[in-house]
Parts: structure tokens; C-alpha cells; sequence
């Protein structure tokens, strides 16, 4: 009989608890189960002062005691990966579990611990000159309903990591499974021998909540992950903050591509987590001449192609107008569709299909607002082209200068390198499915922060930390 380690038992024992747990009650942003979560606080300013008792704690530890908390954060995100997965799915409406449990165990898997933090010196004739990462102190973590508990273990890891206390004010629509998040946070520090909340939350995060911890004194740094509206107020809050912002990812598919496999990974991209990464492919630029190739190759890998008439009136649901403040209409999302399943998006406008088909696919023009919006649903709309200049020229303003994400399918060096000379977005993807570009079957560490307004790119620890330097004149030097 095959020996059972002592870690397998107690990941077993641990999922069986869960269960256990779900059956006997519900859930809710303070408990899950019989479990109450621990660090959730009714009011902001108690959340921050826990929170900077969690720095201070953290401040007190070895590199070596983050590194045990941040591996038992990896332990219990593994185990528990299936219940934030299907609790995530159950709360939001969105999205699909498997995806979810996989993105879980990439977060375990491949965000950076203390070992992204490193220290530099400089020698000369005058000495030595030491440089290190600093933590800021309080870190205030706003986090969206697409990636929810994701973005709270990949930021709790990173911003840890670095030395830094963390208070979250998460998406209202996802505050349950956020707030698992969290907790799984503080069991994992106690289990390591760190403080009892090391991480907090909000029962009931709002905008008055945001803002009171964009101007809070103790907290140090703002770490965004949503659309503009939140980047932009975090942005004007006079403290230093690192913006997340929205994408519109644009793929380019040349003649010298593989279509066979471009039109796999485009589907398989598209239709991961349905569509709900901000990295996921939202628009297709295809040369004419390997169009109806392309759209053959998608149909094989589980799209459903919709004419010209479908389409809108697919946009028509999916779209919803709203009056700006000037009383001016403009369209937006329909939040009750972003995320769902292609089939249940199909049956708004009349067409029943199976469980197969993953994607919704349609010629449209490069004005439709099927390629102008970020839909985040498994809709993905193609544009022919006539040759490489067209194809960036469009690319590039489909991704209305977000410099988020966008991807290429070609083996023509020159045309790769051109379009992503033109585009400048913080993701580029060659030939791959967008979750390439987040390390899931790409090299390169994982993260749900991808810090393209401010420049910090796929954020990881030492994005959380600040520069400082410590200089010994005329001394320390052995040679
Ligand atoms: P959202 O913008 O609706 O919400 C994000 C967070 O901001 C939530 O916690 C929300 O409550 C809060 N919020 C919204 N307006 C605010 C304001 N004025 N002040 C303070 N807080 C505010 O985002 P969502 O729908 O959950 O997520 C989808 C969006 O986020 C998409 O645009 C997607 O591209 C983007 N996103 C970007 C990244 C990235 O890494 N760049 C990752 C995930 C999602």
C-alpha cells in the first residue's frame, strides 16, 4: 500500500471539513459554513489600525517567518482551491469553476514570495553603499469581482512578502468569497506561528469605505485592481498607488500564422474563466485570406458562429443604455451578462444550443461595439484585414491606449515585432492563449495585478516595497 504523507492527510482532513461546513449552514461576507472569518471588521478605521498591527507583527518576523506563513498561504490555497472556486462562481453569477480552481492553484503555484525581494551594494573609493526593499507600511487593496479571492491571496503573498500590513476593500458583488480569502490569510499566519490577523477586510465594503482608506494616514500605499473609474480615483489621491486598470486585449492572426493551433488558443484563451481576465483575447484582427480558415478552426474548438443580424441584436442584450450626468445616452455593459456561459448568453436572443459550445463568435466591423467595449464574456468578434499596416492600425486602437495586453499569431519575426512596437502594452503574447502571459503554459511569475497605468507591470513583491539607502563613507570595503 502507497504511504500517505502527513501534508496529504491533513489537506484531506481539511477539504472534508469544508464540506462538512457547507452543508450544516450558508455563507456570507463573515462566515462560511461554521467557520467565522477572522480579520473582518464593520468600520475602516478598525480594519486599518488591525491592519498596521499586522505590519507591526510582520516587522517583528524573520524573512525566514514570512517565508513559513507564505508557504502555508500556499498550502491552504491548494486545499482549499475547489470551495473558493464554486464559491466564486455561486456569489458572482460569473465565471466558470474549474477555471477558477486552476487560477487558485496558479496564484499557489507561481506568485513570488520574499525571494523577489532583493538587495543590492555598491563599492568604490568611497565605500560602501547598501540598497534595500522596504516595506510602506499599510498597504490599502482595492479588488474587483472577475479575479476576486485571486487577487487577495496573489496580493496578500506579494504585499507579505514585502513586509507590509494589508487592508482590502473588495468588490461589494464578491465580498464573500473575498472575504474566504482573507481568513484563509490569518489561518495560514497563525498556523505559522504569526499573528491572528496578519490581513483585513470589510463586512460591507462601499465607496465611503475606498475612500476613507485613500486618505487614512497609516496607509502607505493604494494597490488598485479594477476598471477606470476606481484607477482613476485612486490615482487622484495624493498617494503614492499602483493602478490596475482595464484592458481591451486586440489578437492579431497574419498568413504565416498556424491557423490550426491560433484558432485553439484564441478559443481557449477567450473562453478561460469565461472571458473574465482583464488579459483575455476581446477582439480578433484576421487576414483575409486565412479568415474563413480561422473561423473554421474556432467552430472545431467549441464556437458557435452568429450572422450579422444576431449580433446585434446580442448587443442589444448585453449592452444596456445609461444617462451620463450631462443627460447625454451612452451604452454599457449589462453586468448580468458578464461572465455567463456563451449558451446562456445564446438564449437571450433565442438560440438554444448544448453545453459544448464555449464561444460566440461574428464578423462585424471595426466600428461594432462588440470590438470598441470590454465585454468580459465569451463573445469575440472578428475583423477581416487586408494586410499587416491595417491590421496594427486597428489593433492598436481597438486597444484604445490602455497598453494592457495584446497577442499575435505569426511566424513572421518582422510583423511581430512591428505590431508590438506599435501597441506598447504591458502583456504581449505570441502565438500562445492570453493566460500564457500570466505563466499558466508561459514562463514568467503569475499575477492578478497587472500594473500597466503606473508602470509596475505583473506586479509581485518588490512592486509593493520602497527603495532605501544606507551609506558607509570610506569604509567596509575588503579589497
Ligand atoms: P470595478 O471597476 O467594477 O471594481 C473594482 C473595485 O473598485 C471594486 O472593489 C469596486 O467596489 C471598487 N470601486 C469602483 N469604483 C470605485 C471608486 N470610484 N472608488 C473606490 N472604489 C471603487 O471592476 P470589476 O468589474 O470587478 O473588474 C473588472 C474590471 O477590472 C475590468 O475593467 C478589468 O479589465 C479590470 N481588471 C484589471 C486587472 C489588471 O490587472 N489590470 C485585473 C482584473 C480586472
Amino acid at each position: 500500500m502507497a504511504n500517505i504523507s502527513e501534508q496529504e492527510i491533513r489537506e484531506v482532513v481539511s477539504q472534508v471539513l469544508n464540506r462538512m461546513q457547507t452543508s450544516t449552514s450558508d455563507w456570507d461576507s463573515t462566515h462560511y459554513g461554521t467557520r467565522r472569518f477572522v480579520g473582518i471588521f464593520a468600520d475602516m478605521n478598525d480594519a486599518i489600525v488591525a491592519a498596521n498591527e499586522g505590519y507591526r507583527a510582520v516587522r517583528a518576523m524573520s524573512v525566514e517567518q514570512r517565508e513559513a506563513i507564505i508557504t502555508e498561504i500556499r498550502r491552504l490555497t491548494r486545499a482549499e482551491a475547489p470551495v473558493m472556486a464554486e464559491l466564486g462562481v455561486k456569489e458572482t453569477g460569473m465565471g466558470k469553476v474549474e477555471h477558477k480552481r486552476l487560477k487558485h492553484i496558479l496564484v499557489a503555484d507561481k506568485t513570488p514570495g520574499t525571494e523577489d525581494i532583493v538587495s543590492s551594494a555598491k563599492t568604490g573609493d568611497n565605500g560602501l553603499t547598501l540598497v534595500e526593499m522596504a516595506p510602506f507600511g499599510v498597504v490599502g487593496a482595492i479588488t474587483p469581482s472577475t479575479n476576486p479571492s485571486e487577487t487577495v491571496i496573489c496580493n496578500s503573498i506579494g504585499m507579505i512578502a514585502a513586509g507590509n500590513g494589508v487592508v482590502f476593500n473588495p468588490h461589494p458583488n464578491a465580498i464573500a468569497v473575498s472575504n474566504y480569502a482573507v481568513d484563509l490569510v490569518n489561518r495560514a499566519s497563525k498556523a505559522a506561528g504569526g499573528p491572528e490577523v496578519l490581513v483585513c477586510s470589510m463586512v460591507k465594503p462601499t465607496l465611503d469605505s475606498a475612500s476613507v482608506m485613500q486618505s487614512h494616514p497609516l496607509v502607505r500605499l493604494l494597490v488598485c485592481t479594477g476598471g477606470p473609474g476606481v484607477v482613476r480615483a485612486v490615482l487622484s489621491s495624493g498617494k503614492k498607488a499602483i493602478g490596475a486598470g482595464a484592458g481591451n486585449p486586440p489578437v492579431i492572426v497574419d498568413d504565416t500564422a498556424d491557423i490550426i493551433k491560433a484558432g485553439k488558443d484564441i478559443i481557449d484563451g477567450c473562453t478561460f474563466d469565461n472571458n473574465l481576465p482583464c488579459i483575455a483575447e476581446k477582439e480578433v484582427f484576421a487576414f483575409r485570406n486565412i479568415a474563413d480558415q480561422l473561423i473554421r478552426e474556432m467552430i472545431k474548438n467549441g464556437a458557435y458562429l452568429i450572422s450579422a443580424a444576431e449580433a446585434d441584436r446580442l448587443a442589444s442584450v448585453v449592452l444596456v443604455d445609461v444617462k451620463d450626468k450631462s443627460g447625454k445616452t451612452r451604452k454599457v455593459i449589462n453586468r448580468d451578462c458578464v461572465g455567463r456561459d456563451a449558451k446562456v448568453l445564446l438564449s437571450k436572443i433565442g438560440i438554444n444550443v448544448g453545453a459544448d459550445v464555449r464561444c460566440i463568435i461574428c464578423e462585424t466591423s471595426f466600428e461594432h461595439i462588440f470590438v470598441q467595449e470590454e465585454l468580459m464574456m465569451p463573445i469575440l468578434p472578428i475583423v477581416r484585414v487586408n494586410n499587416i499596416d491595417e491590421a496594427i492600425d486597428l489593433a492598436v486602437k481597438a486597444e484604445h491606449g490602455n497598453r494592457h495586453t495584446a497577442h499575435m499569431h505569426s511566424k513572421n519575426i518582422d510583423n511581430l515585432s512591428r505590431f508590438a512596437r506599435a501597441v506598447e502594452t504591458t502583456i504581449f503574447v505570441k502565438n500562445a492563449p492570453s493566460y500564457a502571459g500570466i505563466g499558466f503554459g508561459g514562463e514568467g511569475h503569475a499575477t492578478f495585478t497587472i500594473a500597466g497605468p503606473t508602470g509596475e507591470g505583473i506586479t509581485s513583491a518588490k512592486s509593493f516595497t520602497r527603495q532605501r539607502r544606507c551609506v558607509m563613507a570610506d569604509s567596509f570595503r575588503i579589497i
